[in-house]
């Protein structure tokens, strides 16, 4: 079926001549939205893979969540490319953007070689043919170039990627997949459950930053008001500080030091749609807190088999899970303080809120240490867990490939449990080394969560231009107290190219518009 287009396309291969440097207009660099999430977002004539230039490919592939990368090299005026784009967009729409039916997996992307402003990336390449496909781990585009015949590369030139099944096939065989070309979102999963993986949690650093983002939203959206506005001051303090993310504690001291600006207190008398729409405020409403690539739009560790599914309570969870470890001893009341009040806030689910808060009120000493806040707030989450776990199985609501859990399980942390029995109702009861729970928990919400981040060594790199994490600097930034925070913010922001960009819009700005 699959063999004349295969055909047509071989014979189209055109060969590198020296119309690589013709004189087109440079294509411009990123814009404010996010590369990532704009290709499905422009209607139905926008491409699904992600157009790159020479000024957007190292913070597109380093920035990427994604654990391999595709690249195709080709030439705007090329039939043979013109040709095969259709087969390539069949295949970057199961990968890329927010409606992708498998995110988070391939990146797919495409560098126009005929540009002058791709001459240099394209030679780091040896692109010697048009449409030339390359395969590799993100990170490596960005580190790397290819030579022809060069040995022991991680990038590896696709030399069946003819058509859109060859190049899945392939993709399928790298993998170790069996991605269809007719799959759909949340039809044909892929995913796997390996709860006694520990190394997991790392993807989940994404979602800790995703689920940053999507709160931010809403609260901006729906729920700021006299009354919770200290809470939200609070919960920032914790995040400037301990997000396991830089870009998102970052953002949060960016909120922080003009939180004024992006909560002024004559705006809670007004009507949201009215501030959205006023010059001045639109750019803090459309301020993202962990930077502009995120939200993406899709969960990593969090995602659910099903549509309604894990997401965005999941990376909440997660978030709450990893600030609890990483604070100091003396912080550890007014964590728990914090986190209680912005649950009780802003967590706009009725009943996990209702129920939370109870839980938090049933606390009657305060916390002294680190290890007192974070188990408490595991038991807590068991808690949940144990009431989810009976109501999901009576009326069939929950993740049938995450099924609620007493965590962690005994795969994951053998040493967590001293002996497991099971009661008369059939449920388990657990007897605990809470020492052990504790040292599992800083491990797993603390360096591992964080890993992917540092293995990418590269990425580092761009930490000056504000562009991605570390964690490293997190681990030091434990020992800052929280009354020093609004400080850290202050000199966060001095070096963060994002307060650079607040920073002059304060000084160009007009005097705000009264809404009264
Ligand atoms: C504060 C809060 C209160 C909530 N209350 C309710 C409620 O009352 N009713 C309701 O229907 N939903 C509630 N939810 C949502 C619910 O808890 C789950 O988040 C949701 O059902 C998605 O479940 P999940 O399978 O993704 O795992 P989640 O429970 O979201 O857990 C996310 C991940 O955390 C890890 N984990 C699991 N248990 C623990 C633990 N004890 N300690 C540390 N890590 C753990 C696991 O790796 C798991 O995959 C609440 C969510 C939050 C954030």
């Amino acid at each position: 079926m699959s063999w004349i287009p295969a055909i047509l396309l071989l014979v189209n291969l055109v060969p590198l001549g020296s119309h690589r440097a013709t004189a087109s207009p440079p294509l411009s660099a990123a814009g404010s939205r996010s590369l990532l999430r704009a290709v499905a977002s422009d209607g139905p004539a926008a491409d699904y893979a992600v157009e790159l230039n020479a000024t957007n490919f190292d913070a597109a592939l380093g920035g990427t969540p994604a654990t391999y990368a595709v690249v195709e090299f080709f030439a705007h005026w090329c039939p043979a490319c013109r040709n095969y784009k259709p087969q390539y967009e069949k295949v970057a729409r199961l990968f890329n953007g927010p409606d992708a039916v498998h995110p988070g997996i391939v990146l797919m992307t495409r560098v126009d070689c005929a540009l002058k402003i791709n001459n240099k990336l394209c030679d780091k390449f040896s692109v010697s043919h048009y449409p030339m496909l390359f395969w590799g781990p993100p990170s490596k585009f960005v580190a790397t170039g290819w030579e022809p015949k060069q040995e022991k590369s991680e990038l590896r030139v696709i030399d069946d990627g003819r058509t859109a099944e060859r190049l899945l096939n392939w993709i399928n065989k790298q993998t170790g997949s069996s991605y269809g070309l007719d799959d759909e979102k949340f039809e044909n999963e892929h995913l796997t459950s390996n709860i006694s993986d520990p190394e997991q949690i790392a993807r989940a650093v994404y979602d800790v930053e995703e689920a940053t983002a999507t709160a931010f939203d809403i609260i901006l959206e729906h729920k700021i008001n006299s009354g919770n506005r200290a809470s939200l001051i609070q919960f920032l303090q914790l995040l400037v500080v301990h997000h396991p993310s830089r870009r998102c504690r970052q953002g949060s001291a960016e909120v922080l030091v003009n939180f004024d600006q992006f909560y002024p207190l004559d705006m809670l008398t007004l009507d949201r749609r009215e501030v959205s729409s006023g010059d001045d405020q639109t750019a803090f409403h459309n301020f993202q807190i962990c930077g502009k690539e995120v939200p993406r739009g899709y969960w990593m560790f969090c995602r659910g088999s099903k549509n309604d599914t894990r997401g965005f309570s999941c990376g909440l969870w997660v978030l709450l899970h990893s600030l609890s470890v990483r604070i100091e001893d003396g912080e550890s009341q007014f964590a728990f303080r914090a986190t209680c009040d912005f649950i009780h806030n802003f967590f706009i689910c009725e009943e996990c809120r209702q129920h939370f808060y109870a839980m938090c009120s049933s606390v009657s000493t305060p916390f002294k240490t680190t290890r007192d806040f974070a188990l408490w707030l595991w038991s807590t989450h068991n808690k949940v867990n144990e009431r989810l776990m009976k109501a999901e199985a009576s009326l069939g609501t929950g993740d049938p490939k995450f099924p609620k859990i007493i965590w962690p399980p005994k795969q994951l942390c053998a040493s967590c449990h001293r002996s497991d029995s099971r009661r008369n109702d059939g449920s388990i009861n657990i007897d605990w080394d809470q020492d052990e729970v504790f040292k599992f928990l800083k491990q797993y919400y603390g360096k591992t969560l964080v890993s992917l981040y540092q293995k990418k060594d590269v990425i580092q790199k761009d930490i000056a231009n504000g562009a991605l994490e570390d964690s490293a600097a997190s681990t030091s930034a434990v020992v800052v107290p929280i009354g020093a925070a609004l400080a850290i913010a202050v000199a966060s922001c001095a070096f963060g190219a994002l307060a650079c960009y607040w920073r002059s819009r304060q000084k160009n700005r007009k005097p705000r518009r009264s809404w009264n």
